[in-house]
C-alpha cells in the first residue's frame, strides 16, 4: 500500500500539532510508531485514506460509531441540527427527549446531566461523589482509564499504558495520594484496601466491563461483591459505562449483570459519532449538582443540538429489533475464524469477546486483569497490527484496544476479514 500523502499530512502535521496528533493514541506509538493514516471519507463499515486506500474498520473511532459511518439517519439528524442553528445557549426539547430515553434505557438514571466527553462526565461523577460523601479517596481497577482529568491519571490503562506513561506528569502528589488502585478481579485486593481505608473513600470507580486493557468481563459475583462492600463502608459506587453503555444491549453493562450502581457515567455512543458525555444516577446524589446543590459544573457547550439530535438518532437505530443480535453473531464468526486461522498455525493467542466487541492478546493464558494483558506480546500485536493495515483492515494501534463491530458490517467483511488474519498469521509464523 502506497501511504505518499499521509506521510505528507503527518509531517506537515507535526510542525503545527504537538506529536502531530490531537489524541496520543492515534501516534502508532502502541505499533513502534510510523505515520497515522489520514482518513478521507468513510461510509458503513468501510474507511477510505488520502491515498485512496481502503479499509474494514474495525476502530471505530474508539467506539463510538457502532452503527458505522455516515449512518444516514444520524447525517440527517445532524444535517437538520445544523441548518436549525447549532448552538444557542438555551434548552431545548431535545435535551428533555434525549434525557428521557436515557433513563428508560438504563432505570439507574434518576436524573442526568449532558456534558461533552467522557473525560467530563466521570470527572464530574467523582467530584459529586466526594460532595455527597464528604470524603476525599477514590478507588479505581488498575488498567483502567477514565479521561484524563488528574484523579485519573494514575495507573491508566489504553493511551497512558499505550505509550508507557499510566501515571502522568503533572499530577499533584496530593490528588494521586487520593486514588487507591487495585487489580480487576481480586476481591481480596478490594477487601483490603475497603478495611485500610473505608471510611475515607469516597467512591469505587469500575468499569463493569472493562474495555481499556482490553475486553475484559468481571468475574461472577465481582461486581456484586465490589458494589456491597462500597456500601457497607458509606461510599458510592460509579460505573464508568464510557465505552460499555449501549454496546453490548440496549442499556448498559449494568442491566447484563443485573447490579445497579449509585451513578453512572457515559459517553462515546450516546453521541452517534459527536462529542459527548452523560452523567447520572440516584436523584438524591444528582441533587449535589449546581444550580440545586453544591458541586459546580457547567458548559457552553453541554447539550447541543447537534450532539443531541445524533445521539437521539444513534439510539433509535439501536432500538431496532435484532441489532444486538447481529453484532454477537458477526462476533462469534470473527472470534471463531481467528481463533482457527491461530491453531492452524500455533500461534498462541487469546480472544476475549462479548458481542461485537472483542480483543485479541498475543501469548498463552487468559486475560482477565491488567498484569496479565501487558504481559501480552506486543511485539508480534505490531506487526499483526501492520500486516493487517497492509491488507486494508484497520484496527486500533495498540495491544489495549478492542476491535469494534458495526451494524453495518456483513458476513463479507467479517469473512475477507478472517482472510487477512490467516495470512498475517502465516506470514508471522514464518518468522
Ligand atoms: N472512560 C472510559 C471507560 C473510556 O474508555 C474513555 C475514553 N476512551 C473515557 C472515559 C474518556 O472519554 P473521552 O475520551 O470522551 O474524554
Amino acid at each position: 500500500m502506497d501511504f505518499t500523502k499521509s506521510k505528507e499530512l503527518h509531517e506537515e502535521a507535526l510542525e503545527h500539532i504537538v506529536g502531530g496528533v490531537n489524541s496520543p493514541s492515534r501516534a502508532y506509538k502502541g505499533v513502534g510508531g510510523g505515520t497515522p493514516i489520514y482518513m478521507e471519507h468513510a461510509k458503513g463499515a468501510h474507511f477510505w485514506d488520502v491515498d485512496d486506500n481502503s479499509y474494514i474498520d474495525y476502530l471505530a473511532a474508539y467506539g463510538p460509531i457502532i452503527t458505522g459511518h455516515a449512518h444516514p439517519h444520524i447525517a440527517e439528524a445532524i444535517t437538520h441540527a445544523a441548518t436549525n442553528g447549532v448552538l444557542y445557549g438555551t434548552p431545548t426539547r431535545l435535551e428533555n427527549k434525549f434525557a428521557k430515553m436515557l433513563k428508560s434505557a438504563i432505570p439507574s438514571l434518576e436524573k442526568v446531566r449532558f456534558v461533552n466527553s467522557g473525560t467530563e462526565a466521570v470527572m464530574t461523577t467523582v467530584r459529586v461523589a466526594r460532595a455527597y460523601t464528604n470524603r476525599n479517596k477514590v478507588i479505581k481497577f488498575s488498567g483502567c482509564y477514565h479521561g484524563h482529568f488528574d484523579s485519573v491519571l494514575v495507573e491508566a490503562g489504553s493511551g497512558p499504558a499505550t505509550l508507557g506513561t499510566p501515571d502522568s506528569a503533572g499530577i499533584p502528589k496530593a490528588v494521586a495520594e487520593d486514588i487507591i488502585t487495585v487489580p480487576f478481579n481480586d476481591l481480596d485486593a478490594f477487601k483490603e484496601a475497603i478495611d485500610h481505608w473505608g471510611d475515607q473513600i469516597a467512591a469505587v470507580l469500575v468499569e463493569p466491563i472493562v474495555g481499556n486493557f482490553g475486553i475484559v468481563e468481571p468475574h461472577a459475583d465481582f461486581l456484586q461483591a465490589v458494589n456491597d462492600m462500597t456500601h457497607d463502608a458509606g461510599a458510592l459506587v460509579i460505573y464508568d459505562e464510557v465505552i460499555t453503555a449501549f454496546r453490548f444491549t440496549y442499556g448498559s453493562a449494568q442491566q447484563v449483570y443485573g447490579i445497579e450502581p449509585d451513578m453512572t457515567a457515559m459517553g462515546k455512543i450516546i453521541g452517534g459519532g459527536l462529542p459527548i458525555g452523560a452523567y447520572g444516577g440516584r436523584q438524591d446524589i444528582m441533587e449535589q449538582v449546581a444550580p440545586l446543590g453544591p458541586a459546580y459544573q457547567a458548559g457552553t457547550m453541554a447539550g447541543n443540538p447537534a450532539s443531541m439530535a445524533a445521539g437521539i438518532a444513534c439510539l433509535e437505530i439501536l432500538q431496532e429489533v435484532g441489532v444486538y443480535e447481529k453484532l454477537d453473531q458477526l462476533g462469534a464468526r470473527l472470534e471463531t475464524g481467528i481463533l482457527q486461522k491461530a491453531s492452524e498455525v500455533n500461534i498462541p493467542i487469546s480472544v476475549n469477546r462479548l458481542c461485537g466487541a472483542l480483543t485479541v492478546y498475543f501469548g498463552d493464558g487468559v486475560i482477565t486483569n491488567y498484569a496479565q494483558a501487558e504481559a501480552s506480546d506486543g511485539e508480534a500485536f505490531a506487526q499483526f497490527f501492520k500486516l493487517m493495515l497492509d491488507q486494508g483492515i484497520n484496527l486500533a494501534p495498540s495491544k489495549f484496544e478492542a476491535w469494534f463491530i458495526t451494524t453495518e458490517h456483513t458476513e463479507e467483511d467479517i469473512d475477507k476479514t478472517i482472510e487477512a488474519v490467516g495470512h498475517a498469521f502465516r506470514v508471522m509464523a514464518d518468522k
